[in-house]
């Protein structure tokens, strides 16, 4: 056998693997799983019909255009079919958008920290990644991306509402910026918790875009609308960029199953509504108890709630894992909890309450 061994990119070198959220231990004990943004709530009315007979067909290609779905779209937000594009979760869409802007000699920027596919599908494109550490309130210092753009500069993420800290960025500020940011630079407003937001000075990326051809929004259906495992998401931007998004799409990449549960998902908008309420409700519940126990907790637009605990992220983690709730530790800055069920909350909760105590 030869010695030799393949020639991979250089670029590869050293990219954080994506560390998905720890899935609920099993073993008899009561564990509920708050370590990944998911949606508590089975799929909306109409999706498992959809499946069901997308099932039949899963010997053919889906519709690589997703004419179905692109119409739904283009009538629900109001924007022409060709200012949209979908992808496999808005991930997918996000590492399309560097491809089709960035690579090698290029620079991406985005506040730190953040999503945490940001750096990596930027050091795949080759491009370098300028991390612009978060305000002491824990939001986007928009003056500082501002600052740190460059010639080089050809992508910046802003992460509305931020994940992993809820915090959001409001219509006065993001206008500044975008004002100031050159016309040839792509701004990508991730909306992925969208629907969680209830701050009115929020502003609605999708009426942001309209007149702004630099701009592209990013939603997903794999929170509010609960279909993360069937991996789609899409893009509202101007062309050339949605045509960029059609030409580094991979091909047929988006299932028939994924393209027809986002339909049926659009038209159970009501129960849609409903659920997300009822999250946004335990958010509050969840973050009144946790302000009443003396923590100190970035007000959250999203379906989680940020803890900065700093040196005890780890043993924080630790204990809600034994109290039967397993959340995110980004160690040795915080822990991200999901807004999931209410028996998950009240154990979180206590579990809080504990560690609190023995601070
Ligand atoms: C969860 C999340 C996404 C969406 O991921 P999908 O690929 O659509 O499942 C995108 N951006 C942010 C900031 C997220 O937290």
């Amino acid at each position: 056998m030869s010695e030799k061994t393949p020639k991979l990119r250089t670029a590869l070198d050293g990219i954080p693997t994506y560390k998905p959220g720890r899935p609920a231990a099993t073993g008899g004990r009561v564990a509920y799983k708050l370590s990944s943004n998911e949606n508590p709530y089975p799929p909306l009315p109409g999706v498992m019909e959809s499946a069901v007979a997308a099932a039949g067909s899963f010997n053919r290609y889906p519709d690589m255009a997703c004419a179905g779905l692109m119409a739904e779209l283009a009538e629900r937000f109001s924007v022409p079919v060709e200012h949209l594009a979908t992808g496999t979760g808005s991930v997918g869409v996000a590492q399309q958008l560097i491809q089709a802007t960035a690579g090698p000699g290029d620079e991406v920027i985005y506040p730190w920290r953040s999503f945490e596919a940001y750096p990596i599908i930027t050091q795949i494109s080759g491009a370098a990644s300028v991390k612009v550490p978060l305000t002491p309130g824990e939001g986007h210092d928009l003056e500082a991306m501002l600052a740190a753009v460059t010639d080089r500069t050809r992508l910046i993420f802003v992460c509305n509402p931020n994940n992993p800290t809820g915090t959001v960025v409001r219509r006065a500020e993001l206008e500044s910026f975008l004002d100031r940011v050159p016309g040839d630079v792509l701004v990508v407003l991730d909306e992925a918790y969208r629907e969680f937001i209830r701050d009115e000075e929020v502003p609605d990326g999708i009426e942001i875009y309209r007149d702004r051809p630099n701009v592209c929004v990013l939603r997903t259906f794999s929170k509010a609308y609960g279909l993360a495992g069937l991996r789609i998401g899409f893009a509202v931007a101007h062309e050339p960029v949605a045509a960029a998004l059609r030409k580094t799409a991979v091909p047929f990449g988006v299932s028939q199953l994924a393209q027809d549960a986002a339909v049926a998902s659009l038209r159970s908008e009501e129960a849609l509504l409903e659920r997300v309420e009822a999250l946004v409700a335990e958010r509050t519940r969840v973050f009144d108890g946790l302000v009443g126990q003396g923590w100190t907790v970035p007000e959250s637009q999203a379906n989680f709630v940020w803890l900065r605990l700093g040196e005890r992220t780890t043993d924080f983690a630790a204990a809600c894992e034994r109290a039967g709730v397993v959340v995110r530790p980004f160690p040795g800055e915080g822990v991200r909890v999901t807004i999931g069920e209410q028996p998950a909350m009240d154990l979180f909760l206590r579990a809080a309450e504990e560690f609190r105590k023995e601070l």
